[in-house]
């Protein structure tokens, strides 16, 4: 077991761009356990963790959802159907903050699992919001990027005030 710290927000490799991970070798394979581990290692479980949340900007991502777990490397997207849908979200990194976000609702999802195999997979709904909210940890974007200006200041002073309560719990 290998629990690593999930990093919350104002921690620079959150905003890092992930580089792509040239050789699946025992490094990234020790990687994806690690972030195995640590999925429940939040707040809250976690239906999807990147790389970068657990302080290792490289592309990889995996997703814990309806009973399966899975790691994607090199994830890449295409929207296949661009009408979206919104839906609350939450995020390991950015702890009791909820909000509703806009995404498209189908994506073809390119990727490499850990074995070496390419994978080509569609995704919908939940599903198709898991992965493109973990890729875009990986671009080192958050779900607050996501929402308009108004609902991000309105987020972040959400999230000022949840910290403060917390450093005076301690
Ligand atoms: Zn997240």
């Amino acid at each position: 077991m290998a629990l690593k710290k999930i990093r919350v927000l104002g921690d620079p490799v959150l905003r890092e761009k992930s580089s792509p991970v040239k050789k699946i070798d025992e490094n990234i394979q020790s990687l994806i356990k690690d972030m195995q581990d640590s999925i429940h290692a939040g707040y809250q479980p976690g239906v999807g963790l990147a790389a970068p949340q657990i302080g290792v900007s490289k592309r990889v991502i995996v997703v814990n959802y309806d009973g399966t777990f899975e790691a994607y490397i090199n994830p890449e997207l295409e929207i296949l159907e661009s009408s979206s849908q919104m839906q609350e979200e939450g995020c390991l990194s950015l702890p009791n903050l909820r909000t509703e976000v806009n995404r498209p609702k189908k994506v073809l999802l390119k990727a490499l699992k850990m074995d070496g195999s390419k994978i080509e997979m569609e995704a919908e709904e939940m599903m198709a919001r898991i992965l493109q909210h973990e890729v875009d940890h990986l671009d080192g974007l958050l779900f607050i990027d996501r929402v308009d200006k108004k609902t991000k200041r309105q987020l972040m002073l959400e999230y000022s005030q949840l910290e403060s309560e917390e450093d005076l719990r301690k």
